[in-house]
């Protein structure tokens, strides 16, 4: 019940909100106006990497290379939701759960949140999948 509460307040707000990106238009559910989002530099292909299809949803360029930055490392969490939408917007494959990367116990202690889970959740939600964590970090190397 309060989570309804809470997904009910949050689109109310949302839908009042100006977009993240110019501040002018109203935000769709992806938090931005329908124009920044078409003009971001979407990529949306497969690539292969080490025997394995990766699919990418953008080119690394402004403004999403910023907002990545920003998102990760400055606490700007008011771009969960976009980073979350673009990903929902690929075409991908039937799937049955999210594994995010963990991130180091350090990293965590230190950044107080892991970007990726908070990502997946909202994915997960969206597809009715669950999130499963059987991941662990062993290696206390950065990206
Ligand atoms: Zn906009």
């Amino acid at each position: 019940m309060l989570q309804f509460i809470n997904q009910l307040l949050h689109k109310s707000v949302q839908s009042l909100s100006p977009c993240l990106l110019c501040g002018i238009d109203r935000q769709q559910q992806h938090s931005l106006c329908n124009t920044c989002w078409n003009e971001l530099p979407w990529y949306k292909q497969h690539i292969e990497r080490h025997q394995h299809q990766i699919v990418c949803a953008y080119r690394y360029d402004f403004p999403i290379d910023r907002i990545i930055q920003v998102y990760k490392y400055e606490q700007q969490l008011q771009y969960q939701t976009l980073l979350a939408q673009s990903l929902l917007n690929l075409s991908l494959p039937k799937i049955q759960a999210i594994v995010p990367m963990p991130i180091s116990t350090a990293r965590l202690k230190e950044r107080g949140y892991n970007q990726m889970l908070i990502i997946a959740k909202i994915m997960a939600r969206q597809l009715n999948i669950p999130v499963w964590q059987p991941v662990i970090r062993e290696a206390q190397h950065s990206q």
